[in-house]
């Protein structure tokens, strides 16, 4: 790794690069022949993670020419194991361009070590009023996540969702379609009996006393690389606790290992990395132009941009990446017909990361990437909350323990409903998109109130005690470009025909006290059946 003392770029150096460098850059020799010779590609989409991987398989089998901007890199195993980073021996790979890493955010600034500024997995967005976590490169937040691909029940997705979009062709059509890509799969009774996994049973002993209703999860995770690991055969990755830089083992089914790669074999999708989207305009003739630059290992600008023309632009840049590109686009007049909509209705899906302790024996630090079912208090007397194992860090484990915390702990995510009342806005003295999350609004108190009761309960039927409650902190950032308001209800940006949104930003702040990834990827084949079937998509220009 480089030890990179090099000056931060700022957006605004991006964006006042790509301004006035604006045409000088056309496609160069990596791209395939139709896209060399030309600036014009038929279609574009920004960013490889759960919507922008089904945007470029459906349009690679409809046999679109597609182009993916993706700011990361791609992360292929390797056979040595030291693909990524590890939680006790961090170092750039583990953070997209920052020189430290992330434990101040989590309360444990002792934990905090120097690293090489680089393009590695996982952002740290620092909005007014909330951090959110990111994935970036070949695959997004899948290189990142825990894994958890679970659906919401019905009455909540019923609830929280457009009407017109039917949880049953939900269930029988997309859900299924995304998990058989995916070849996610709830844990093994082989592997959940390892002692490497007694968190996760510790924790669903403590949910039935507790008299809470569970329901197992599947994990998009190849259980037979974690019957490897246990038996020496690969590196140690998911049962040593590892998860949010990346499984070494390469026990995680990311998307560049399933969606993205089966997009590449189409013929028709070219994936570019390092190329780093800084601004979107409406071109002549309906077409829509995209500048991005290209980056080195160290973030840093090399050359002029590149200045994509297209007439299809799919935009699959997270909702916080999405949502920052359109709210510019209608300040700067790029794209002023954009709606009011666009940069409202964002919540990041009442993720509220959480600490346990004084629990039975838990072996925490060990069996990952995330725990093998859900809780849900949806009897709370104030508002439907869900709970969810994920693995805890053993750096952490190991910290809590000389810190003298309470011992045996477990570390969770907590699912509420939050009002989706997050908003973007931007600056133009800083020429700069930024996230507002009103944590102290009293709307925002209910579904906090409402997932500390579900806390309480646990803690008093099993003599446990809740450490940590950040609601300051999420992963799961939803909405900006929601379904219904800023776009229809296929991701069809308002007013801009050939503009779509197929991440998690067309999602208004929650999918329903479920981790979200599986709800974004099946939101996404159902918009892309409906694009590719009735928007007569066609490689002409
Ligand atoms: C640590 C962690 C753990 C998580 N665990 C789970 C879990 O277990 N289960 C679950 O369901 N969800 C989990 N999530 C959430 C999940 O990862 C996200 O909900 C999901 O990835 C969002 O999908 P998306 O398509 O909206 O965007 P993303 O997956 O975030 O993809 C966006 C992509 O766009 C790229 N990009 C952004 N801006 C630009 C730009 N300007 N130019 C070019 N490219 C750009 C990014 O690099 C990224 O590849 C977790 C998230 C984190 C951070």
């Amino acid at each position: 790794m480089p030890d990179s003392a090099k000056a931060p770029i700022s957006r605004r150096r991006f964006l006042e690069g790509g301004i006035l460098a604006a045409g000088a850059g056309i496609l160069g020799s990596r791209v395939t022949a139709w896209a060399g010779e030309s600036d014009f590609v038929p279609a574009v989409v920004i960013g490889s993670g759960f919507g922008g991987a089904v945007a470029a398989l459906r349009l690679g089998q409809a046999g679109i020419d597609t182009v993916v901007l993706e700011r990361g890199r791609r992360w292929p195993i390797r056979s040595d194991g030291n693909t990524f980073a590890t939680f006790e021996q961090p170092d750039g790979r583990g953070y997209w361009l920052r020189e430290q890493t992330g434990e101040a955010i989590l309360g444990l600034p002792q934990l905090v070590k120097p690293i090489d500024r680089y393009v590695g997995v996982l952002e740290v967005i620092e909005g007014n009023g909330m951090y959110v976590g990111a994935g970036a490169g070949v695959g997004g937040g899948s290189l990142v996540f825990n894994g958890i691909i679970v659906k919401p029940r019905r009455e909540l997705f019923e609830r929280l969702f457009p009407r017109e979009i039917d949880f049953g062709e939900m269930e029988d059509v997309y859900y299924p379609r995304v998990k058989q890509i995916l070849g996610s799969a709830p844990i093994p009774d082989d592997i959940l009996a390892t002692d490497y996994y007694l968190s996760s049973r510790v924790s669903l002993e403590q949910a039935t006393r507790a008299g809470f209703p569970t329901r197992p999860v599947d994990l998009a995770v190849d259980w037979d690389i974690v019957r490897d690991e246990i038996a020496g055969v690969r590196v140690p990755s998911a049962i040593a606790g590892q998860s949010f830089y990346g499984l070494n083992s390469g026990a995680k089914r990311s998307l560049d290992r399933n969606y993205l790669a089966q997009a590449e074999a189409t013929g028709r999708v070219e994936i570019l990395t390092q190329h780093h989207v800084a601004a979107i305009e409406r071109g002549s003739g309906g077409r829509y132009v995209v500048t991005a630059w290209r980056l080195n290992d160290e973030g840093e600008v090399l050359g002029a941009p590149r200045r994509l023309v297209c007439k299809y632009l799919f935009l699959a840049a997270g909702s916080v990446g999405t949502t920052s590109l359109l709210v510019r686009a209608r300040a700067t007049r790029a794209l002023p017909a954009l709606n009011d909509a666009i940069g409202q209705h964002w919540a990041a899906n009442g993720d509220i990361p959480v600490i346990r302790g004084l629990l039975p024996r838990t072996n925490a630090g060990t069996g990952g990437p995330g725990g093998h079912f859900i809780l849900e208090d949806l009897d709370n007397t104030i508002a439907p909350t869900s709970l969810v194992e994920i693995v805890m860090p053993p750096h952490i484990n190991a910290a809590l323990s000389a810190f003298g915390a309470p011992p045996h702990f477990g570390n969770y995510a907590s699912l509420g409903i939050p009002p989706a009342i997050g908003s973007f806005a931007y600056n133009p003295s800083s020429d700069t998109v930024g996230l507002t999350w009103p944590g102290n609004d009293p709307r925002v108190g209910r579904f906090l109130a409402a997932a500390q009761q579900t806390l309480a309960v646990m803690d008093q039927s099993n003599g446990s005690m809740t450490l940590s409650f950040n609601p300051a902190l999420s992963a799961h950032p939803l909405g900006g470009a929601v379904l219904g308001k800023a776009c229809d209800l296929h991701g069809r940006v308002k007013r801009h025909p050939g503009l779509y949104v197929v991440d998690g930003a067309l999602i208004e702040g929650s999918t329903g006290l479920a981790n979200p990834s599986f709800t974004i990827a099946a939101i996404a084949e159902r918009c892309l059946d409906d694009i590719v079937a009735r928007d007569g998509v066609s490689n002409q220009g």
